[in-house]
């Protein structure tokens, strides 16, 4: 299996080069396809199983593909940002490594991402917003702080993953999840591509896919 033999962007294809990812794991083999081929998907996979890459080549391509966001006021300072794909992970640090690796995946393109979660100064991430945000990696209760503050709108979301459901769930996360996903102006299926990934399936992530996805695929790798 390679790269090569699906239809990614040249740039993420670059910068996979660039990352020294000569081959896709099981996940991204087996993810990429279903994601280019918009279809919403529940994944079951493992921590170090790749599947950061796995949501994060496809969807950078599908915006790279769909030329510069044409979204009002995108970047101005002291404006509301509207991010076209939101990440919510668990934890700070999951957060950080999804964002670095985005870094690599958006390296010369326009897109930028951001990334906010609790536990850290707001001025300062609110400040790193105002730079522009097309893509922003968070966690759930942080996201809803800046909802909640007028600097993110949800209105323009085209692409959303739940990395770790299972952790968000269990670390309580659920209602802040429920009401960024439900609330707040987020565009509903078929608007809206939406992706999950969790270690574990029992029934309250079960219940979340049943919630959030449309027509999904379920893969377990
Ligand atoms: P993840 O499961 O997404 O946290 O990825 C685990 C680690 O594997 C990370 O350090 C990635 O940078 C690395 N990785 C992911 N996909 C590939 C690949 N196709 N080839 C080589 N390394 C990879």
């Amino acid at each position: 299996a390679h790269f090569k033999e699906v239809e990614i962007h040249q740039i993420v294809r670059d910068n996979i080069d660039l990352a020294n990812y000569s081959r896709p794991t099981p996940v991204q083999k087996n993810a990429i396809p279903i994601v280019l081929a918009t279809r919403d998907l529940m994944a079951c996979a493992q921590t170090g199983s790749g599947k950061t890459a796995a949501f994060l080549v496809p969807i950078l391509s599908k915006m790279f593909a769909g030329g510069p966001p044409n979204i009002p006021q995108q970047g101005y300072r002291r404006r509301v940002q509207h991010p076209l794909a939101v990440i919510l992970a668990p934890t700070r640090e999951l957060a950080i490594q999804i964002y670095d690796e985005s870094l690599k995946f958006a390296y010369r393109s326009r897109v930028r991402p951001c990334v906010v979660y609790g536990g850290a100064d707001t001025g300062q991430q609110m400040r790193d917003l105002d730079k522009g945000c097309h893509m922003i990696v968070a966690t759930p209760g942080r996201l809803k702080d800046m909802v909640d503050r007028g600097k993110i709108s949800l209105e323009y979301v085209k692409y959303l993953v739940l990395d770790e459901a299972d952790r968000m769930l269990d670390m309580g996360f659920e209602p802040q999840i429920r009401n960024l996903v439900e609330q707040n102006g987020m565009p509903q299926p078929p608007m809206r591509q939406t992706l999950m990934f969790s270690a574990t399936f029992p029934k309250e992530i079960q219940m979340l896919a049943q919630d959030f996805l449309h027509d999904y695929v379920f893969l377990a790798v």
